[in-house]
């Protein structure tokens, strides 16, 4: 684990709790995604971290607010490594000749007219909306890439108030892009800084470079943003090679393939994060596996925008880094994992393709990634790890060991849909029997409708 590029701010986040502040789950089937299982155990959280993790009936300590799981099983909660909190106001949304030909057709007549209409209150409205539906699918952490074109200056703050008010963990950028002209892209540039330097660190909230994608960015843009994420220790998240498109202007323009592009800035670090990876030759898989930026795979978007299929198997068994993230479309990563398995299947013609073993890499590797960037230990249920952990409302009807859980999720998932109880982020309670205690959701929700209709006449 690296420590967070940003940790310079207080602890403010863990420091929500009490330092004497107890909390006690008990009564639990205690799994993770990497061995961890106690049949019948209990979870012990002081201030904000897992202290102790056992067998039995939990410790008799005075002042500790109790949770009794029931025998229902508990797990750390799921992590989301690419997401658009900003697609939540979306849902429902009515698109004037909408005919694309192509994914480029997409981002013009729906994507980048969506976020040009956002404004602060829909920026902040989303946020929370979206927060909401992550939390209601298990998941604590996430990176988002955030654009708001006519709005951009303080709309990672928005974002971050929005997602405050459900209590996630979050990974923010501003994707900068040429599509809007010079002042639009110095913005976006600026707008990560400031979030990094003045918003980022603490355990809650953490921050990366946003960049768009190699297409929509000139030689001159990529110095820039490289230029001031550099002295910050910033990292970057961006698209590569989800289209056709971004191959082709990559060569057409500048005589490289995307990734080699990139690399001429400095971007493929380690830290870096790079959504989707589908059009990829060899020699470009070769050197993203030996500089070690991670590539998000996103099947269920893919499909949906009619992209391609990552080469997920090929490019792990090539030694490339891979995590999950959903692109904006839902929010359930256990559905999105499922679907990565079952796309696998279907590409390569093999029910083998992308195995137990291989998903669940990817899937860990989640968890490495916030680790990396929260700078606290991550996705096991054991002592010194965040207590991030989710009460699922789930009774196994078939035995769960050390080795199964994977399975157990995925396919509790399609057959009676898989939602959390209870949820705890950073030792604080944010939902608890199913309601979340410090937000009035219906109110949360009829806010959002009103932005959501303002925001639509705009687009
Ligand atoms: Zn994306």
């Amino acid at each position: 684990m690296g420590p967070s590029p940003c940790g310079r701010r207080p602890p403010a986040f863990l420091s929500i709790l009490k330092p004497t502040m107890t909390l006690i789950i008990e009564q639990a089937r205690i799994a993770d995604l990497f061995g961890t299982f106690l049949d019948h155990g209990y979870i012990v959280v002081r201030n904000g971290l897992i202290e102790t993790v056992g067998e039995g009936s939990a410790p008799d300590l005075p002042d500790a607010t109790r949770i009794d799981a029931q025998q229902l099983l508990v797990t750390p909660g799921l992590v989301n490594a690419h997401a658009h909190l900003y697609s939540a106001l979306a849902r429902g949304m009515p698109l004037k000749s909408f005919a694309p030909s192509g994914f480029l057709g997409i981002l013009e007549s729906l994507w980048w007219k969506l976020d040009r209409a956002l404004d602060p209150e829909s920026i902040q409205a989303s946020a929370v909306v979206g927060s909401l539906a992550h939390l209601r699918a298990g998941v604590t952490t996430l990176f988002d890439h955030h654009a708001s074109p006519s709005s951009i200056h303080g709309s990672l703050s928005q974002l971050r108030k929005g997602i405050e008010q459900v209590g996630l963990r979050a990974d923010l950028c501003y994707e900068v892009t040429d599509r809007g002209g010079p002042e639009e892209r110095d913005a976006g540039i600026e707008e990560n800084a400031r979030f990094a330097q003045e918003e980022a660190g603490g355990g809650q909230f953490a921050a990366h470079m946003g960049l768009h994608a190699s297409f929509t960015l000139e030689n001159a843009s990529l110095e820039k943003a490289a230029q001031t994420a550099e002295p910050l220790g910033l990292a970057f998240h961006l698209h590569l090679a989800e289209g056709k498109e971004d191959p082709v202007h990559a060569l057409q323009q500048h005589g490289v393939r995307t990734a080699e592009r990139l690399d001429q800035f400095g971007i493929l670090t380690e830290g870096t994060l790079l959504a989707h990876g589908i059009h990829l030759s060899q020699a470009e898989v070769t050197m993203l596996a030996e500089r070690g930026p991670t590539v998000l795979h996103n099947p269920r978007s893919n499909m949906n925008n009619a992209v391609g299929a990552a080469k997920v198997e090929r490019m792990l068994t090539r030694g490339v880094k891979m995590a999950l993230g959903t692109d904006g479309f839902g929010n359930d990563i256990i559905s999105e994992a499922l679907c990565a398995q079952l796309l696998a299947h279907h590409v390569e013609a093999s029910p083998l393709s992308l195995g137990g073993d291989a998903l669940l890499a990817i899937v860990q590797h989640n968890y490495t990634l916030a680790e990396r960037f929260f700078g606290i230990p991550m996705g096991r249920a054991a002592s010194g790890h965040a207590a991030d952990l989710v009460v699922w409302d789930y009774d196994p009807p078939t035995p769960l060991d050390a080795g199964n859980l994977l399975g157990h999720l995925l396919f509790a998932s399609i057959s009676e849909g898989l939602t959390p109880r209870d949820v705890v982020i950073g030792g604080r309670q944010v939902m608890q029997d199913r309601v979340l205690p410090h937000i009035d959701e219906r109110s949360v929700l009829a806010r959002a409708r009103s932005a959501a209709q303002a925001m639509w006449k705009r687009v």
